[in-house]
């Protein structure tokens, strides 16, 4: 399948991408941090507010984990860009598919891969 493969533009546009996306995420786990160390002020809120804030503190919390798991896998990516096989899937080596590598360019595998990850046979 030579068509979907990714040429050297593509692979420029899509490190552009990533680099983007790194300032993006570094941006955002910096903001998480300083809230982070935000005392809370509870002592005005009723009860229902309460539950709120604290639902909304664990959001943040998973919210920027996550965040700094993508950051990893982008990093991961912009390494591959310099070492020559950005857009080859890490575990099976073939080309991963072009339009999956523009929706999110830090992807590992390729589909067939990712849905073994997902099932946990990888
Ligand atoms: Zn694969």
């Amino acid at each position: 399948m030579v068509e979907q493969q990714v040429g050297r533009k593509t692979i420029e546009a899509l490190r552009r991408k990533l680099q983007a996306k790194e300032q993006e995420l570094r941006a955002a786990i910096s903001r998480h941090a300083r809230e982070g160390r935000q005392p809370d002020d509870l002592g005005t809120q009723d009860l229902a507010d309460q539950a709120t804030v604290c639902y909304s503190k664990e959001e943040r919390f998973q919210h920027g984990s996550h965040n700094r798991e993508l950051l990893a896998l982008v990093q991961a990516a912009l390494r591959r860009t310099e070492d020559g096989d950005f857009g080859l899937c890490t575990s099976c080596q073939a080309p991963v598919e072009k339009k999956r590598l523009e929706v999110m360019p830090w992807a590992e595998y390729c589909v067939g891969c990712q849905q073994l990850q997902e099932k946990g046979l990888l």
